[in-house]
């Protein structure tokens, strides 16, 4: 291929959204470079993305809140004359684990966002930053706008994640305001699909694995908070979108179709009508928001995007691929 060929660094590039974000740029013919550290990813992602990238992947094992020096000086010279963008999406994503590597999650976001932007600036990169509706806190505006500021409560449980995520945009906006770079950030909103780690926690997974162990499904709380769910593919053709464009502001990235989580739950008893599978309570998380919907109308007018996956198409491909993991179902 010729030397006009893009690299792309992807941080947390074997975690969920990382590794269909390399996906997708090795069908492109881009060279990709995942740096990840494990902590969190789904084991056999990084297999995947080795089977298909060949010699236009290198997965380099790193924490990305140290030093970048050290495995950036043995990236190949040729990849390194044309860099197009630096995702940093590496960071815990789930309130379990999130909770569990709480420190760790606030010091990717800020330090290991810091190390990505200042790596892209010397390679003359863009760097796009995995921000999240969790910056919203527990909404009092719904659906949510990006001018909407938030209601977070900094001193709880899920304060590590979102005022990480805050600070980290903030911090964004600073260092383009000034170093006269353009970076940007996407605000994702929940997201499923093949390769999420399944035991990470998050509420469709917990459902489709329960669903296909013929375990009861396990409602927070009595199930009436909302929750917008889309799809993997989707989610990917936005960011893709973002990167190629040159804004620099905020942007919401989500289904706005919204769903209780009791509806998710019938969804997920119907599609596996035959197990006569039943819910169970359990108490509601402290500070768990409790309505979230994205409002995408500057998704739609500026990278002329919106979701085209339903979640009745979106449960069914990724029950496919849960059926080929090792869950453990006899
Ligand atoms: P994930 O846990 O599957 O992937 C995160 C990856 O980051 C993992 O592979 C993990 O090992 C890696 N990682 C964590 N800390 C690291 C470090 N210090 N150094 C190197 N690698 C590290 O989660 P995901 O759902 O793919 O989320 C990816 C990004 O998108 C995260 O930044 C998350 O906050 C953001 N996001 C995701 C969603 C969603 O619904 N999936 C929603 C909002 C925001
Ligand atoms: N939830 C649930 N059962 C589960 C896991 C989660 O009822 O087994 C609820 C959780 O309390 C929250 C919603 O589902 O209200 C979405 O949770 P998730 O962890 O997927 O992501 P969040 O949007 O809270 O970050």
């Amino acid at each position: 291929m010729a030397n006009n060929q893009k690299t792309v660094i992807v941080t947390g590039g074997c975690g969920f959204l990382g590794s269909h974000i390399c996906e997708s740029h090795l069908k492109s013919g881009d060279r990709v470079v995942s740096v990840d550290n494990f902590s969190t990813s789904n084991l056999g992602n990084d297999e995947f993305l080795k089977k298909m990238g060949g010699e236009n992947l290198i997965v380099v094992e790193a924490d990305v809140t140290q030093s970048w020096n050290e495995w950036s000086a043995h990236l190949p010279e040729s990849w390194l004359e044309n860099v197009a963008c630096v995702y940093h999406f590496a960071s815990p994503a789930s309130p379990p684990l999130y909770q569990k590597l709480a420190l760790e999650t606030m010091w990717v976001n800020t330090i290991g966002l810091s190390n990505a932007m200042n790596w892209a600036d010397r390679h003359t990169a863009r760097c796009v930053f995995a921000s999240t509706s969790e910056i919203y806190g527990d909404p009092t505006i719904h659906p949510q706008t990006e001018s909407y500021w938030g209601n977070v409560n900094t001193c709880g449980p899920r304060s590590c994640y979102d005022e990480s995520k805050r600070f980290g945009e903030s911090l964004l906006y600073t260092h383009n305001w000034k170093k006269g770079t353009q970076h940007g950030l996407v605000r994702i909103f929940n997201t499923y699909g093949p390769r999420m780690n399944p035991t990470d926690g998050r509420v469709v997974v917990n459902f489709l694995v329960q669903a296909l162990q013929g375990k009861d499904l396990t409602v927070f709380g009595d199930g009436a908070q909302t929750r917008s769910f889309c799809y993997v593919d989707d989610l990917v053709n936005a960011i893709r979108k973002y990167a190629d464009s040159n804004l620099t502001s905020p942007v919401n990235i989500g289904n706005p179709v919204e769903f209780t989580v009791l509806e998710l739950a019938q969804k997920v008893q119907e599609i596996f009508s035959d197990k006569k599978l039943k819910l169970t309570y359990h108490d509601f998380p402290k500070d768990d928001p409790k309505q979230r919907c994205p409002n995408i109308s500057i998704a739609k007018s500026k990278l002329a995007w919106e979701p085209k996956i339903d979640l009745q198409t979106g449960l069914t491909k990724m029950i496919d691929w849960l059926k080929h993991e090792n869950l453990g179902v006899s």
